[in-house]
């Protein structure tokens, strides 16, 4: 079981730079021979890529995934599905509803903008945005239009936890996020626990409830997350019995800090998702 993996990425059909079928390419080059691609709120780039594997005949083996926002008495966090029926149709109508939330969040917080006097933001916005509209886009709009230098500033300056343009968000409960992936037949995967702005203690909380709600795993091996924090998320699976996983939540080729298929390794004796998965 030592097959290159990466259960945790995007395409364009959110946030992602390839479009589903680049991204198999992408993958292929990288040597990855499982791929999940989870894309924000979204399915629907799971088909196209399918097809540009079985019409070329490729080596790769393509695992429906999707990566819910969710809401949280810790605030906004992120479940990924895994192994997911994504013509389930629960799971659909759902999908719908954030992604119809998404459109609304995106012409508030353009009409806030608007309010500081930079204009034109939702237009650029909707260019940009193939299918769910999420920040990012709305972060490379404000970048086009000469507003902030990079995306980092941003959100840094504008629509980032601390910039000045604030809108609430009612994404799906934790525990809808859960019964909609594990009603599709998917797992339920706690993405990227490290990177919630939340202490110590209130994480570990956040995994005691994702584990009440039925979780199947939790993410522990992805990029920018050092040794002791991957220690202390051992420890937490354990305590809690959640299986691990591991995915780069790749967006973008060229940065130098992440990539495709890129994410620490975990010891063997850690149960895996893979093990269930591949
Ligand atoms: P949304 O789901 O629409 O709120 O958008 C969140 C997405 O924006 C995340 O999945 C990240 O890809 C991206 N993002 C969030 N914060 C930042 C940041 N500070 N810099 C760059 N990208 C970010
Ligand atoms: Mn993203
Ligand atoms: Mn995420
Ligand atoms: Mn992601």
């Amino acid at each position: 079981m030592s097959d290159k993996f990466d259960f945790h990425c995007h395409s364009i059909q959110s946030d992602g730079g390839l479009s589903p079928a680049d991204l198999i390419d992408y993958a292929l080059e990288r040597n990855i021979q499982h791929l999940a691609l989870t894309d924000h709120d979204c399915v629907s780039g799971l088909a196209i890529a399918r097809s540009h594997i079985e019409e070329n005949q490729l080596p790769i083996s393509l695992i429906d995934g999707v990566e819910l926002s969710a809401a949280t008495e810790f605030g906004e966090i992120h479940v990924v599905g895994l192994a997911i029926d994504s013509a389930n149709n629960r799971l659909q109508s759902a999908l719908k509803i954030q992604q119809d939330q998404r459109k609304e969040r995106a012409q508030q917080i353009c009409l806030k903008l608007e309010k500081l006097g930079i204009t034109g933001v939702l237009s650029k916005t909707l260019e940009l945005a193939t299918e769910v509209i999420t920040r990012t886009h709305i972060a490379c709009a404000i970048v086009e239009l000469g507003h902030a230098k990079d995306m980092q500033q941003a959100f840094k300056k504008y629509i980032g936890k601390k910039g000045k343009v604030k809108v609430s968000q009612s994404w799906m409960p934790l525990i809808d996020a859960v019964g909609l992936i594990q009603g599709a037949g998917g797992k339920a995967v706690l993405a990227h626990p490290t990177r919630y702005p939340l202490t110590n203690r209130k994480l570990s909380l956040l995994i005691q409830v994702f584990k009440e709600c039925g979780g199947d795993g939790i993410e522990m091996a992805y990029p920018s997350l050092n040794p002791d924090k991957m220690n202390w998320l051992k420890i937490h699976r354990e305590q809690n019995d959640l299986l691990a996983s591991s995915g780069s939540d790749f967006h973008f080729p060229g940065l130098k800090w992440t990539d495709l298929g890129r994410f620490p390794p975990l010891d063997t004796t850690i149960p895996h998702l893979k093990e269930t998965i591949i």
